[in-house]
C-alpha cells in the first residue's frame, strides 16, 4: 500500500464529540474542522484522499485508561488505528501498558500539558524503557500548547534529552518537534534521528523556513500530521503540497515512512 497516512489526529466517542469539540474549540480558541466524531474524520480523509489516520486519545486522568482503551478497540480498521492514552500518574502504568500491548496496539499517546508532566521526568525513564523495549510507537505533544501558559514542559530540549537517553524509543515529536518554539526546534532537534510530524506547523512557519527544516532533516524521520480536527487534512495536504519539496522526499513523508513506522 501507498496511500497517504495521516500519523496525528482525534476523534472522540459519538456522544462526547459535540461537548468536547465546543469545549476544546472555545478553551484553545481554534475552530474545529470536524464535527470529532469517527464519521467525520472518515468523511475528512475521504475528501483529502487520505488512506489511513492515526487516532490519537489524550487521558486527562488515569482512570480514563480502561475507557479509552475499550473505545480504542471498538474504533480499530482498515483505515483508523487507534493509538490509546496512559496517563504518567497512573499507579498502574507499567500493567497497562502490558494490557495495551496484549490488545495489539501499536503506540500510545502521551500528552505534558493535559497530563501536566514534564516529557524527561526521569521517575518516568523505567516506563519509557520498557515502551523502547516493547516497540511500541509514543506520540507526544511537542512546544507549547494554544490552550495552555507557554511553561516549557515538552520543549525540544527536553525532547532531545529523551531521545538520547533512549536512541532506540519511536517517538514522534508532534508539531514539527516544538509548536512555536521554531529556534529551539533548528537548535536541538533538526537534523537529529528523531521522529517529527508538520501538524500545526504547515499553518505557522512561513513556508521557506519549514521548507528548509524538512530538506534538513533526516528523509526517515519526517512524517505527514494534521491534528485534526484542529485543521484541515485536505488544506494541509495541500500546504505541503506547496512546499514543492522533491517527489521522493513527500512521497516518504506522507506514505512510506508511516507504513515503516507502523508496520
Ligand atoms: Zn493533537
Amino acid at each position: 500500500m501507498s496511500g497517504y497516512i495521516d500519523i496525528h489526529t482525534h476523534a472522540f466517542p459519538d456522544a462526547l464529540a459535540p461537548a468536547t469539540i465546543a469545549h476544546l474549540a472555545e478553551e484553545g480558541g481554534i475552530p474545529a474542522w470536524t464535527d470529532g466524531t469517527v464519521a467525520g474524520l472518515l468523511t475528512s480523509m475521504d475528501e483529502a484522499g487520505i488512506e489511513k489516520s492515526v487516532v490519537c486519545s489524550i487521558a486527562t486522568k488515569p482512570a480514563q485508561f480502561a475507557a479509552i482503551l475499550k473505545w480504542s478497540q471498538t474504533i480499530r480498521s482498515e483505515r483508523l488505528i487507534p493509538f490509546p492514552s496512559l496517563h504518567p500518574g497512573d499507579e498502574q502504568l507499567l500493567v497497562h501498558l502490558r494490557e495495551l500491548i496484549d490488545a495489539g496496539f501499536t503506540g500510545v499517546k502521551m500528552h505534558s500539558y493535559y497530563q501536566n508532566y514534564h516529557l524527561d521526568d526521569p521517575s518516568l525513564y523505567e516506563f519509557h524503557g520498557a515502551l523502547t523495549e516493547a516497540g511500541l510507537v509514543l506520540v507526544i505533544h511537542a512546544g507549547f500548547d494554544f490552550a495552555f501558559a507557554r511553561t516549557r514542559l515538552a520543549d525540544p530540549r527536553r525532547i532531545a534529552a529523551i531521545c538520547r537517553r533512549f536512541p532506540k524509543l519511536k517517538l514522534i515529536a508532534t508539531h514539527m518537534g516544538g509548536w512555536e518554539d521554531w529556534d529551539d526546534v533548528e537548535k536541538y532537534l533538526v537534523g537529529q534521528p528523531i521522529y517529527m510530524e508538520t501538524s500545526l506547523a504547515l499553518d505557522s512557519l512561513a513556508p521557506p523556513r519549514l521548507r528548509k527544516m524538512l530538506l534538513s532533516h533526516p528523509v526517515d524521520y519526517q512524517l505527514f500530521g494534521t491534528d485534526s480536527p484542529w485543521t484541515g487534512q485536505k488544506e494541509s495536504l495541500a500546504k505541503l503540497t506547496a512546499l514543492d519539496l522533491p517527489p521522493k522526499l513527500f512521497a516518504r513523508i506522507t506514505s512510506a515512512n508511516a507504513h515503516a513506522l507502523l508496520s
